[in-house]
């Protein structure tokens, strides 16, 4: 196929796809951990990828964070005397609110695709209200206190929701630093080395552990799609060989040895639904001389053509059309009766003269003709299919003996098992 001929094929569909896709899948997991970003379709493959199984994870494990979230803050509640804790309870009621919308929207399986935007949304205000909530608060220990659930919160924000290192430093920091900047609008008084010490060292770490593990995720993704690409090539190969161990490999009909597992199969059917089975045995007349004349390439190209002929003869679904061996031929019809078998061996007998292929060395005509035998049965327990075939392949030898390029049809079985 030419570039032009694929254009209009799926980008998976087309050939050599799937070769470049393999190189560059074993390119980037080479590519070491400095690697961030993917091309951009295998990006955007990743970040899907990532959405679901971690917004999977996430609706495990944000129970988890809910539950010791609320511990340390009843803690706080039980160590600390009320009337030091100020505006505390307000903000974290505020944040214990955030969380609980990230639970309910956890539980939707249709937002998976959207699992870093909503907690991104939820953890930058989160953020912005626990960076600004010491500046709010009563007593030294309690502003202590908040200050340290800064970087609680800026860990959790980098390791066990989820995100990747993009939106987690957007909340971190964003959040962070907006609250910052609220501290110091609202004219509050702020220490900038504690605010050093506890919101830009707790963001520096909960970035770098969501970089960590969003490398870590991506390794996954990228060895988790070599080998579904190596399973899908080994399947494909599996299946071709499979059909070539069915297929004759000069006529591309089926082979002997599927046509006897087919006949078995419909032999069984018919008899269960006490159907005709019926079959053709076709052999081709005077292809000796054929062949030492015209040479054995020109006796394989004639065989094609017979083959193709064959098939078009073979249409409805169940019928088959199989190489039975040489210059041999067989159609099996299932479900068909005596004197439809008998049309269908007429019709193929004159296409197959139709076909016009010149034979000099042929007592009943110059091109080539058939000779075909049929038979046909309604298969009991007391017969077997080797029976059809030999009353067939009999047939084919009465065909001959009356002089070729002629169909003989074999008296049809009902109750008497075949000689
Ligand atoms: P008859 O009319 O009695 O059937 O005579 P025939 O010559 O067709 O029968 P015979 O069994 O004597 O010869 C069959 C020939 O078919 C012999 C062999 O050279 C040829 N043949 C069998 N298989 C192939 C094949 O795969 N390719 C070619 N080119 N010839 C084949
Ligand atoms: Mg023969
Ligand atoms: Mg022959």
């Amino acid at each position: 196929m030419t570039a032009s001929e694929t254009d209009h094929l799926p980008e998976d569909a087309r050939p050599g796809h799937d070769s470049t896709r393999y190189a560059l899948l074993n390119d980037l997991l080479q590519a070491g951990w400095l690697r961030f970003r993917f091309p951009r379709s295998l990006e955007q493959e990743f970040r899907h990828y990532h959405a679901t199984a971690s917004a999977r994870t996430f609706r495990s494990t944000v129970f988890y964070v809910l539950l010791l979230y609320l511990v340390l803050g009843i803690g706080i509640m039980i160590i600390i005397p009320s009337e030091t804790l100020g505006s505390w309870p307000l903000g974290y009621s505020a944040v214990t609110l955030l969380i609980l919308a990230a639970v309910a929207l956890s539980r939707s399986h249709r937002l998976d695709a959207w699992h870093q935007q909503y907690v991104t949304a939820l953890a930058f205000p989160g953020m912005v209200v626990l960076t600004v909530l010491p500046e709010f608060t009563g007593a030294p220990v309690m502003k202590q206190a908040a200050t340290i659930g800064t970087v609680h919160a800026a860990v959790v924000i980098g390791s066990v929701l989820g995100l990747r290192a993009g939106p987690a430093a957007l909340a971190m920091w964003g959040g962070g630093y907006l609250g910052v900047v609220a501290i110091l609008v609202s004219g509050q008084s702020l220490s900038w080395l504690l605010t050093h010490q506890t919101l830009t060292a707790g963001c520096a770490v909960g970035t770098v552990v969501a970089w960590l593990m969003e490398r870590q995720s991506r390794q996954v993704f990228l060895q988790q799609s070599l080998l579904s690409l190596e399973k899908a090539r080994s399947d494909d190969m599996a299946e071709r060989m499979k059909e070539m161990s069915r297929e004759d490999g000069l006529t591309g009909l089926t082979n002997r040895r599927h046509f006897d597992e087919v006949l078995n199969l419909e032999w069984q059917r018919c008899m269960r639904d006490g159907a005709s089975l019926s079959l053709m045995f076709i052999d081709v007349d005077f292809f000796k001389p054929y062949n030492d004349e015209y040479g054995h390439q020109a006796g394989d190209d004639c065989l094609q053509r017979l083959g193709r002929i064959l098939a078009d003869h073979a249409r409805r679904p169940g019928d088959l059309a199989a190489r039975y061996g040489g210059e041999e031929f067989v159609v099996l019809y299932p479900q068909t009766g005596p004197r439809s078998l008998e049309q269908m061996a007429d019709k193929l007998l004159r296409a197959v003269a139709d076909e016009r292929m010149p034979h000099g060395h042929s007592s009943v005509a110059d091109h080539i003709t058939v000779s075909i035998g049929t038979a046909c049965i309604v298969p009991e327990q007391s017969y077997n299919p080797e029976q059809l075939v030999a009353a067939a392949d009999h047939a084919v030898y009465e065909a001959k003996n009356k002089g070729r390029n002629r169909v003989y049809n074999a008296p049809v079985k009902t109750t008497d098992p075949c000689p």
